[in-house]
């Protein structure tokens, strides 16, 4: 089972989170199933979407929220947590690029 309160996997029979120190209780596993994650698929959306406006900032949200959607045992969407922050990096650096070259054509 797993820690209601950080979600860390909990042995059989212990009556506390070895990481937390949270009480452990028989229905924490119902209660963290039903409340199962989704950043990864927030975070695949928000990437995509930084992809097509060049939004850097959209690129930081979706690397942060696939990070954070990896990092939970409970997450359903993991593979799109990681395709998140792939492409959230690339949001990112082809934002800089762009702004680069932009500022380079200016003519300051
Ligand atoms: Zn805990």
């Amino acid at each position: 089972m797993y820690c209601k309160n950080c979600a860390t996997q909990i042995t059989e029979g212990s009556q506390f989170c070895q990481k937390c120190g949270a009480a452990a209780s028989g229905n924490t596993m119902q209660a963290v199933t039903a409340d199962a994650s989704n950043f990864g698929m927030i975070a695949f959306i928000l990437s995509i979407v930084g992809l097509i406006v060049g939004g850097i900032i959209l690129g930081i949200i979706a690397i942060i929220l696939g990070a954070i959607g990896l990092s939970k045992p409970n997450e359903k969407s993991r593979g799109l947590a990681t395709a998140a922050i792939v492409i959230g990096i690339i949001d990112f650096v082809a934002a800089i690029i762009i702004i680069a070259v932009v500022g380079s054509m200016l003519p300051f």
